[in-house]
């Protein structure tokens, strides 16, 4: 056995693949099982991309428009407050309004102060966007409000504001969370130039972001799923099909934020407010650090890929079970019939001949299993051989004296166990050594050949015929009487002295015993028949000879 073929059965055995039927399943198992899923692999991961493709190309387009649709929001309220600034309205009773001696602080009242306070409520009423609007000075103090005084000192405006102010000719604020309201609020400012054109305030807006709220849910109806509007944070401020996630107390997982804004305008998958797994497309909103997310649950975007997926691994176990069951089956074929040979096998080996396995299949096994047969049916044919041979006398094909003590012990059982008769003849050549004398042992023989035929062909198919020694014979008569014995022994005398045989005439003598008159085993069956044998040779031979008590069959001279 070579090392590698070692090594393999070595391992073979070490999973517990060593019948075939296990070999085949597994390479069946295998041999399914890496092609498909290799292609359910390509299938799914192809899928997945197209899929992608798809959800990027709608949900790109949505978020695209809805965050130009609130810049376009953003321009017209920043456009509403400067023209609402650039009002004599603004300038003329700001500069109006009286400040103190001692820090030069503002004195909110008289009538310039109430006019100013009054235009900011009037135009607050009339814009729903507006929660609150302020009137600054330079040094960032409260000058006027629309809102009632108290509470209203203070505008969360960012520490350069000015600086941008005058940059940008405005200021957007982050948005917060109003404590009042509980909602986004946001601060935006605009300056306000006198005809003089020096800077001389700042007219601040706190917007709400009703309107950011309407815009997404207002592009999340076009849509499969839902629009949420985010800060660089991941803070929600709006959104549609958000779940129960409040605006500005949810937020995204950071890694989300990081996905969303690194591959804005395609669709990634990321983990929402809940942890819930979504597809989201980002577009970021010009002017502002917020962005606008098209969003669809993972599941929904991907059922269509999941459910191919489903059914391929579906189609796959059932391949597998198809492929195991033939493979089992083809198992069942290969190994059943080399089952019944190692049982034929074991069953002639000990010493079980009667085998004859049944050739079911073609091919390597068949030819097997008609080889094993062949070979079974030749042993048969050797056994039978040997057992003729062994029974069976090589000169004159009569039974030997062996079978003769088997067949003859049989006999005298049954005869005694049904108490029917039976006999037994002993004959013998006269003077045989005389005629081996005088024509040769090879005569001899012939003649030994010749009786035997003699005795054959006196006797009956079922009275067995024995070549006892030398030139002794004996032959065993079932079912039949002394009488009927010494006619039948009386027949082959005849016959045998009546034959002109090769050189000259030959004689028989015949002794005659009968069961159970003159034994009743086989040695004194014997023993009666050769006494008898005896007695004829000495009254003269060529004669027959029954058992003592019987008559004798004189025969003539
Ligand atoms: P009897 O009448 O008293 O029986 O005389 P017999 O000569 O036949 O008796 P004996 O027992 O003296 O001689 C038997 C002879 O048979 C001796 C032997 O040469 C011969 N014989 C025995 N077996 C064979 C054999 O197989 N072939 C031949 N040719 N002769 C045999
Ligand atoms: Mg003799
Ligand atoms: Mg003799």
């Amino acid at each position: 056995m070579r090392t590698w073929e070692r090594t393999v059965s070595k391992g073979l055995r070490a999973l517990g693949l060593e019948s075939i039927r296990n070999k085949l399943l597994a390479f069946a198992v295998l041999a399914t099982l890496i092609p498909s899923l290799a292609t359910v692999w390509v299938s799914y991961v192809h899928s997945q991309r197209s899929l992608t493709e798809k959800i990027t190309g709608e949900q790109h387009s949505l978020s695209a428009q809805a965050s130009r649709e609130l810049d376009l929001w953003l321009k017209e309220r920043l456009y509403d407050l400067r023209v609402f600034a650039s009002s004599y309205e603004v300038s003329e009773n700001l500069e109006r309004i009286p400040r103190t001696p001692k820090g030069g602080e503002p004195v909110r009242q008289g009538p310039a102060y109430g006019r100013l306070r009054d235009y900011l409520n009037s135009v607050r009423d009339r814009f729903a966007d507006y929660e609150e609007l302020v009137v600054v000075d330079p040094g960032a103090r409260v000058v006027a409000t629309s809102a009632s005084a108290a509470g209203a000192d203070t505008v969360a405006l960012p520490p350069d504001w000015l600086r941008v102010l005058k940059i940008d000719n405005a200021v957007v604020g982050e948005p917060y969370r109003n404590p009042a309201t509980r909602q986004p609020v946001m601060i935006v400012a605009v300056p306000i130039y006198p005809s003089s054109g020096r800077l001389i305030g700042a007219l601040t807006a706190k917007l709400n972001l009703r309107a950011v709220q309407q815009i997404s849910r207002r592009f999340a109806a076009g849509g499969p799923g839902g629009m949420i509007v985010v800060t660089a944070d991941g803070t929600l401020l709006a959104g549609s099909g958000s779940g129960g996630a409040a605006p500005m107390a949810a937020r995204l997982p950071p890694e989300s934020v990081r996905l969303l804004f690194d591959r804005a305008g395609s669709a990634v998958r990321y983990r929402g407010f809940e942890g819930e797994e979504t597809v989201g497309t980002l577009e970021p909103v010009p002017r502002l650090s917020w962005a606008v997310v098209a969003t669809i649950p993972g599941e929904t975007a991907y059922r269509q890929a999941t459910r191919l997926r489903n059914l391929t691994v579906l189609i796959v176990a059932a391949l597998l079970l198809g492929v195991g069951l033939l493979a089992y089956l083809l198992g069942v074929l290969i190994v059943r019939p080399l089952d019944r040979l190692t049982t034929g096998a074991a069953k002639v080996a000990a010493g079980d001949l009667a085998v004859d396995l049944p050739v079911v299949s073609g091919g390597e096994v068949g030819s097997l299993t008609e080889v094993f047969n062949d070979m079974v049916a030749r042993l048969r044919d050797g056994r039978r051989e040997l057992e003729r041979l062994s029974v069976t006398d090589d000169l004159t094909g009569l039974y030997n004296r062996r079978y003769l003590m088997e067949t003859l012990a049989n006999e005298i059982r049954r005869s005694r166990r049904l108490e029917h008769r039976c006999a037994l003849l002993m004959a013998d050549i006269d003077h045989f050594k005389e005629y081996n004398d005088a024509f040769g042992h090879l005569a001899g023989d012939e003649m030994l050949i010749k009786v035997a035929r003699a005795l054959r062909d006196s006797t009956r198919e079922v009275d067995c015929v024995v070549r006892y020694g030398g030139e002794e014979f004996v032959v065993l008569l079932p079912e039949t009487g002394g009488e009927e014995a010494a006619e039948t022994a009386e027949r082959i005398r005849a016959r045998v002295a009546a034959e002109g045989l090769a050189a000259g005439t030959i004689t028989l003598s015949v002794g005659v015993a009968e069961f159970p008159t003159h034994g009743d085993s086989p040695e004194s069956m014997i023993a009666a028949a050769d006494g008898a044998l005896y007695r004829a040779k000495r009254e003269g031979r060529d004669r027959v000879v029954r058992a003592s008590g019987a008559a004798k069959s004189a025969s003539p001279p």
